[in-house]
């Protein structure tokens, strides 16, 4: 798999971002400049289908950090929790989870 962002995908990555209060200006916006040229490479299977957790192409096994985490919607009116993780040996955006 290798494709790019739906705008909904576009929009968890861009709200994790602006909600990460340890980030900074300068981080947000290379962070929001990188996030425009993700692509996915790999779904989660779980099954859910309010879940969107996913691997970019920057993901290696071994290397996720953690680094923005923000709070949305799912569907209507169910809260939604969205995690962001580095390649913490490239600093390339790596993957998205998404948790209840
Ligand atoms: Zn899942």
């Amino acid at each position: 798999m290798n494709r790019v962002l739906s705008v909904f995908e576009q929009e968890l990555v861009k709200e994790a971002i602006f909600q990460e209060p340890d980030l900074s200006d300068l981080e947000k916006t290379k962070y929001l400049e990188q996030s425009k040229k993700l692509c996915v490479i790999e779904e989660c299977d779980c099954g859910d289908p309010y879940c969107y957790s996913v691997k970019y192409s920057g993901y290696e096994v071994g290397t996720s950090l953690g680094f923005a985490d923000g709070i949305l919607f799912r569907g209507t009116d169910k809260e939604m929790r969205v995690i962001l993780f580095l390649n913490s040996r490239t600093g390339e955006i790596s993957e998205l989870e998404t948790a209840k």
